[in-house]
């Protein structure tokens, strides 16, 4: 192996700090605790199909019926959108821009489902006739 010169090891040291700026200093990332959400939280979320996504620190975000919308980016209140995917609620915004012509999958429900409906073929069958037909209607009469 070559011999290091000193240049070389400062041009190193540089781009070992680019890449990760903690490293001159000898310290790792911070990483953040994660809080434990509350048993109010939870009781509030209910059922929490073990795929959903994402799986928010707030387990109530995207999980109440009416609640907080399931996209990250979107805090709108009254989600009702069940989405058969990601196992959560999105507003009337988000939630019908998740259907497309080839794959309807969101659709308003009137509580949430119980993991066996969340699970359940025919449950998630009416979601996405409920999605499709709803495309359909908005195309039609926009
Ligand atoms: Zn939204």
């Amino acid at each position: 192996m070559p011999k290091t010169t000193p240049f070389q090891k400062r041009l190193n040291e540089k781009m070992r700090a680019k890449r990760n700026p903690m490293s001159l200093a000898g310290l790792k990332a911070p990483v953040e605790p994660v809080p434990e959400p509350s048993a109010e939280a939870l009781a509030a979320a209910g059922d929490l199909h073990p795929s959903r996504y994402p799986q928010h620190p707030d387990p109530t975000k995207g999980q109440v019926h009416g609640g907080v919308c399931n996209r990250t980016a979107c805090d709108n209140g009254r989600a009702t959108w069940w989405n058969i995917h990601t196992y959560g609620f999105y507003c009337n915004i988000c939630g019908p821009n998740l259907n497309f012509a080839d794959s309807a999958i969101c659709a308003p429900v009137d509580a949430k489902p119980t993991i066996e409906e969340m699970n359940d073929a025919a449950y998630r069958a009416d979601i996405q006739a409920a999605a499709a037909a709803r495309r359909i209607r908005t195309r039609l009469y926009r």
